[in-house]
């Protein structure tokens, strides 16, 4: 190593200075400016230095401590037992290492019990009964001297005030409990965005929310944000209130980890309903990606799985080091948060002309996958971020939902960083833009004489989920829009071989097919014609409330703005959507045209309530694999039922495909009859 022991002090100072700002806005502030990868790659960098140097290891180094310091406006509570932290996995290769560390220590090479837990993404609480009474709640804080949170922690519902059964006869006198208490992911959903609605700031993360929630010198306002606790462990426990006689107080208590907790629920505390025993390391592995997969279909917040070794004794023998017990860790999953560079803000033109800006970012690594751009979905969100080109951003990409930026790291902005001017006209084909009153999104006013309009709009049209033409990728449809051979989905059908096989990569096999697949697309539903119009706000299910309704197409197009609010979904927007659309020469010339050249069945006119479904609420959840979930919706919909988004006391019937979650659970709670795909099929056949 070159560097020299001067740099390499001051290279550790400036990391000691850094973690300590972010422990202070993490657990004093609760709100982080920068995602926890970045705060693990400096402690991760430290600790190295610290261990290939142990001279740079000073005893206020932020790795010899736990969390932060305890708010002053609290009164402080001195742990009987230390409350410690964690250390971190990231693979299975750590994994093992970690369990040969053990293995080594122990003298032992025997398979090690295991007992294992999802990690809670809320903060650690110490409860501590005395003859059964709830009589002080503290924070972690610094490890030994947490926060007197007792009035807060008795708003939280699922914490009992007293124990189940008899102090000194079924329990010890004295008993700590330990566990996390977190805000729940619904919860933190409606917090922010009534935050939101007040134009106050949001929380970052349910972590964050539920710190900020029970850290408040209010209880009223702690007893409204819907807090929940899962205990994990045991703190002091005696039968007198010095550390002098613990030993009795743990006569009571069994010689397995998961045993102690299955006897804190008997007291009346919540367990994570997740939390197994392990025997094995292929279970181990077994267990990370089982919570891996459900982590979405959790009701709470987690960021990885915590493995403890389950025998007492065991546990006893390996003892801490400095703020993390030696019989467990935290084996975390990839990151859903990281660090990247916003390098550029473009605009692009969607098929109902708004302009919306995506930013142009250096590739980046999050959730599973590399993502370069995100958008920022209108001028709103750009001010509420306050956004500049240039700067460094925090971006989430969590489960299937498309990457976010979060937050701009304003410590991190640079002197150059430019303004986000958004265009006066349309970058696509310099038009006018106009924003509608009430709406936060820019708009290109030349509706489908606009080249990037005309473009998503026939894209629209042979999409999948409209008339699925097989073969006409959006590439394809670029190209015959900007050769001008093509400027409405009506065009598509008066297309030649020919033409087509000109384009590039499109062979005289590949034109054929094209025709062929475009003649097939002219036999199609009324539902479906109506969707593949791409009125704004008319999807599938509006598209087939609509037909429904009116059963043919001239009487659709001449439904009035009263008439419409009368058909299922149909609001005043939507209605107004509709009018506007029909009213407009050239949308009626393409759809007289595409009527002209199309087919679909007659609907019988029927009642509403004379429909076989009628009155039957449906909600589909999991994964359907013979007909996507949309398809399922609309077949159900033409036999007149409901098709709900969220499963509550009214609904009749749930469709669980594979990989089902919360709704199955909730389903299954209220009693509401459960299908599976199978049976949807079967119940569609009957009447079709
Ligand atoms: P931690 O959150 O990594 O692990 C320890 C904590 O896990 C415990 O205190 C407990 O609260 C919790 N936990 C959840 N489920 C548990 C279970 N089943 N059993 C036991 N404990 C469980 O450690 P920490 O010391 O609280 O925080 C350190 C981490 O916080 C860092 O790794 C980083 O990810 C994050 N952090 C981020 C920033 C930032 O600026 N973004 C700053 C400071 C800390």
């Amino acid at each position: 190593m070159s560097d020299s022991l001067a740099e390499l002090t001051a290279q550790v100072s400036e990391l000691h200075q850094q973690i300590n700002d972010y422990n202070h806005q993490y657990y004093v502030l609760d709100e982080p400016s920068v995602p926890d990868v970045e705060y693990d790659r400096l402690m991760k960098t430290l600790l190295t230095l610290e261990q290939t140097y142990p001279e740079l290891k000073t005893l206020d180094s932020p790795s010899q401590k736990v969390g932060g310091q305890p708010l002053k406006a609290f009164s402080q509570v001195t742990h009987q037992v230390s409350m410690l932290s964690l250390d971190n996995v990231f693979s299975t290769d750590e994994w093992q290492a970690f369990v040969k560390r053990i293995q080594d220590r122990l003298a032992s090479h025997k398979a090690l019990v295991i007992c294992a837990e999802p990690k809670l993404d809320g903060l650690a609480v110490s409860l501590r009964y005395e003859q059964g009474v709830l009589v002080q709640a503290a924070t972690r804080g610094d490890g030994s001297t947490g926060e007197n949170i007792t009035q807060n922690i008795r708003t939280i519902k699922s914490i009992p005030l007293k124990l189940i059964g008899k102090a000194g006869i079924d329990f010890p006198n004295i008993i700590e409990v330990r566990g996390e208490v977190f805000m729940p992911k619904a919860s933190f959903e409606l917090l922010n965005e009534l935050a939101k609605k007040k134009g106050e700031k949001a929380f970052a993360n349910p972590r964050n929310a539920a710190a900020g929630s029970l850290r408040q010198l209010d209880s009223k306002i702690t007893a409204k944000r819907n807090l929940a606790f899962y205990a994990y462990g045991l703190g002091f426990v005696g039968d007198l209130s010095t550390a002098s006689a613990p030993l009795i107080g743990k006569s009571y208590l069994k010689s397995s980890h998961y045993q102690r907790l299955c006897q804190v629920k008997a007291l009346g505390l919540p367990m994570c309903p997740e939390v197994r025993l392990l025997e094995t390391q292929q279970q181990v592995q077994d267990f990370y990606q089982d919570i891996l997969t459900k982590r979405d279909s959790l009701s709470y917040e987690i960021d990885g799985t915590v493995l403890k070794i389950d025998d007492i004794a065991l546990q006893e023998k390996l003892g801490f080091v400095a703020r993390a017990p030696r019989w467990a860790i935290a084996y975390k999953f990839p990151a859903q948060e990281e660090l990247t560079i916003v390098e550029e803000v473009e605009f692009q033109v969607g098929r109902t002309g708004a302009i919306t800006p995506v930013a142009r970012l250096k590739p980046v690594f999050v959730g599973g996958v590399t993502v370069s751009n995100a958008t920022l979905h209108n001028q709103d969100e750009v001010e509420r971020l306050g956004l500049k080109i240039g700067d460094t951003v925090v971006i989430r990409r969590a489960g299937d939902v498309i990457p976010q930026i979060v937050s701009v790291v304003m410590a991190k902005r640079e002197s150059n960083a430019q303004e986000i001017v958004f265009p006066a006209t349309c970058p696509v084909c310099d038009s006018k833009v106009a924003k509608a009153e009430g709406e936060a999104v820019l708009r290109c006013t030349a509706g489908l004489f606009c080249q990037a309009q005309r473009k998503e709009a026939i894209k629209h049209f042979a999409s999948r989920k409209a008339h699925d033409v097989d073969g006409l990728g959006d590439k394809l449809v670029e190209q015959l829009v900007d050769e001008n051979l093509i400027t409405t989905p009506a065009d598509l059908f008066t297309l030649t071989e020919i033409q087509i096989s000109t384009m590039e990569r499109m062979g005289q096999k590949s034109a054929k097919n094209l025709i062929v697949a475009l003649e097939n697309a002219k036999q199609t539903t009324l539902a479906k014609f109506i969707y593949a119009l791409g009125i704004r706000e008319v999807g599938e299910a509006t598209a087939t409330n609509l037909a429904n309704h009116y059963c043919t197409l001239p009487a659709i197009k001449a439904a009035s703005f009263e008439a419409l609010q009368a058909v299922d979904d149909v609001g005043a927007i939507v209605a107004k959507n509709i009018v506007n659309f029909f009213k407009e020469d050239h949308n009626l010339s393409v759809v007289n045209a595409l009527a002209a050249m199309m087919t679909w069945p007659d609907i019988m006119v029927r009642n509403a309530d004379e429909l076989p479904l009628s009155e039957q609420t449906f909600v589909i959840t999991g994964t359907l694999s013979q007909m996507g979930r949309s398809d399922a919706k609309a077949a159900l919909q033409v036999l007149g039922a409901k098709v709900s988004g969220s499963v509550s006391a009214k609904t009749h019937f749930l469709v669980a495909g594979e990989k089902a979650g919360s709704k199955l659970t909730k389903a299954q709670d209220l009693g509401v009859t459960v299908l599976t795909e199978d049976d949807l099929i079967a119940l569609l056949a009957k009447y079709n």
